[in-house]
């Protein structure tokens, strides 16, 4: 195994590791920048704050000798990329995927730094990544995969280091294998809070199943008071039925609001007399997607977004809403549950068209506000029951849905960039007032 620390402004990592890209491929660090760079403008910092911001602190890459189960040894390659720690621990998930590249995780550990601090957790920002492709891994060889990632990772997370969490195709099992080796390797005793998203049984927090799709609701519920938007009279239409849409379409729905139209990789449903979340899951589970429910109309995932709806919730991918289909969006509110689903131009396209959009850092931020309250529940050694985690999540979404609007109203700007100025402003604070040593 070989552990290269390297700093990221290096011209060798930068030209050699980064994604190509071409006309089709949006590279999300040059979108992180972007938004950086308006954000700065915006509250006005100096150019070495900027270029402090403007890269990760460190990127760890390693690499994962896995013995596979034919026999033969397997070497994965891996990252964690560190953007920010002034308000406190890297925080952010680890994605298993054939396609995660060092722009990648660089990106969105930027994006973590700014999702805290727009939450007001005291964390900062990380994420980490194996380019793998767990579906083609039997279990025996993804926990031994992860283990020789958590091996090589261990020296730099830490419960008041850097503390990962679950993301794209990986979940609890693979939060409890690495907590296990973690605490095998740090002193051989149990270590929970050095990372979050873990079942029950080993500390995981009641409510973080939900909280994403939990958080959203308690945002679009601020959004429409500021609208005008009477939530019981709303129609929402859902892209993307799995943990986040699910959740979010719920609670919509027990708000009052009608869903009318919800999808996932198969393809989507519509029915405009409203469409009863409990039973669309029931038949997801049942038939492998929500196409064929009973009742509804098949259609696109592309038409989904263009579904006549007062609230657009994409909750599948990125880059969804382009500058092809943002003109056609006929929601008066697109409350972002994925990472990314807006580009660029389609952003100002909405904000031409006077779509308010809750944007991905504050909309699916409920997710790390409650890997927070498990944190905090780890390093006390307590339990606290779901109300309270419930209510505690509501708190914190609605200041920070608050702070945000008052960001946009104060700049006029829009809330993409008012709550990437908020947390930009948190951020740079935070490091002018620790100061520079040595
Ligand atoms: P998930 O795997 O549970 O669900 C994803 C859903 O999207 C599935 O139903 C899948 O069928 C559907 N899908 C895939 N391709 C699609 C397509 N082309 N069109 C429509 N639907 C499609 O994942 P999730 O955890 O719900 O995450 C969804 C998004 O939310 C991701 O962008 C993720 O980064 C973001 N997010 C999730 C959380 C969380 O706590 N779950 C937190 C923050 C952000």
């Amino acid at each position: 195994m070989y552990i290269q620390h390297l700093n990221i402004s290096d011209f060798f990592l930068n030209s050699i590791m980064s994604e190509p890209t071409d006309n089709n491929t949006i590279n999300p660090f040059s979108v992180a920048l972007k938004q950086l760079d308006e954000a700065s403008k915006i509250i006005g910092i100096d150019k070495g704050m900027h270029d402090v911001l403007a890269q990760p602190k460190r990127i760890l890459i390693v690499s994962i000798p896995t013995r596979m189960d034919n026999d033969e040894i397997h070497v994965f390659t891996g990252f964690r990329s560190q953007h920010n720690d002034a308000r406190g621990p890297f925080k952010g998930g680890i994605r298993y995927h054939p396609q995660v590249s060092i722009d990648e995780v660089k990106a969105l550990s930027m994006w973590m730094t700014w999702k805290c601090a727009i939450a007001n957790i005291p964390y900062g920002g990380g994420k980490g990544g194996i380019i793998c492709n767990p579906k083609q891994m039997s279990t025996g060889e993804l926990e031994r995969m992860t283990r020789r990632y958590a091996y090589a990772i261990a020296d730099i997370i830490g419960p008041h280091t850097d503390i990962p969490a679950p993301d794209v195709y990986t979940g609890g099992k693979e939060m409890s294998w690495i907590m296990d080796t973690y605490s095998a390797l740090k002193g051989n005793f149990v270590q929970p809070e050095v990372i979050t998203g873990k079942p029950l049984a080993i500390g995981g927090s009641l409510g973080r199943n939900e909280a994403t799709g939990r958080g959203l609701s308690f945002t679009v519920r601020e959004a429409a008071k500021k609208l005008g938007i009477n939530l019981r009279a709303a129609t929402v239409a859902v892209q993307g039925f799995g943990n986040a849409g699910q959740f979010a379409a719920q609670l919509l729905e027990e708000m009052g609001a009608k869903v009318v139209a919800v999808s996932d990789s198969q393809g989507g449903i519509s029915n405009k007399n409203g469409i009863s979340i409990g039973s669309a899951r029931a038949h997801k589970e049942k038939t492998g997607s929500v196409v064929g429910f009973p009742g509804s109309n098949s259609i696109s995932n592309e038409e989904i977004l263009e579904t006549d709806c007062t609230i657009l919730v994409p909750a599948a991918l990125e880059n969804q809403i382009t500058k092809n289909n943002a003109a056609n969006v006929s929601a008066k509110l697109v409350a972002e549950a994925a990472n990314g689903p807006t580009t660029p131009e389609a952003d100002e396209i909405l904000h031409k068209n006077k779509i308010m959009v809750i944007p991905d850092v504050l909309a699916n931020s409920g997710g790390v506000t409650v890997s927070y309250f498990e944190w905090l529940q780890n390093l006390r050694r307590e339990y606290w029951t779901e109300e309270q985690v419930n209510s505690m999540l509501d708190k914190k979404m609605t200041e920070a849905f608050s702070d945000v609007y008052d960001t946009h109203d104060k700049y006029q700007v829009n809330m993409r960039n008012a709550s990437i100025a908020l947390a930009v402003g948190r951020v740079t604070e935070a490091i002018k007032t620790r100061g520079l040593w040595p």
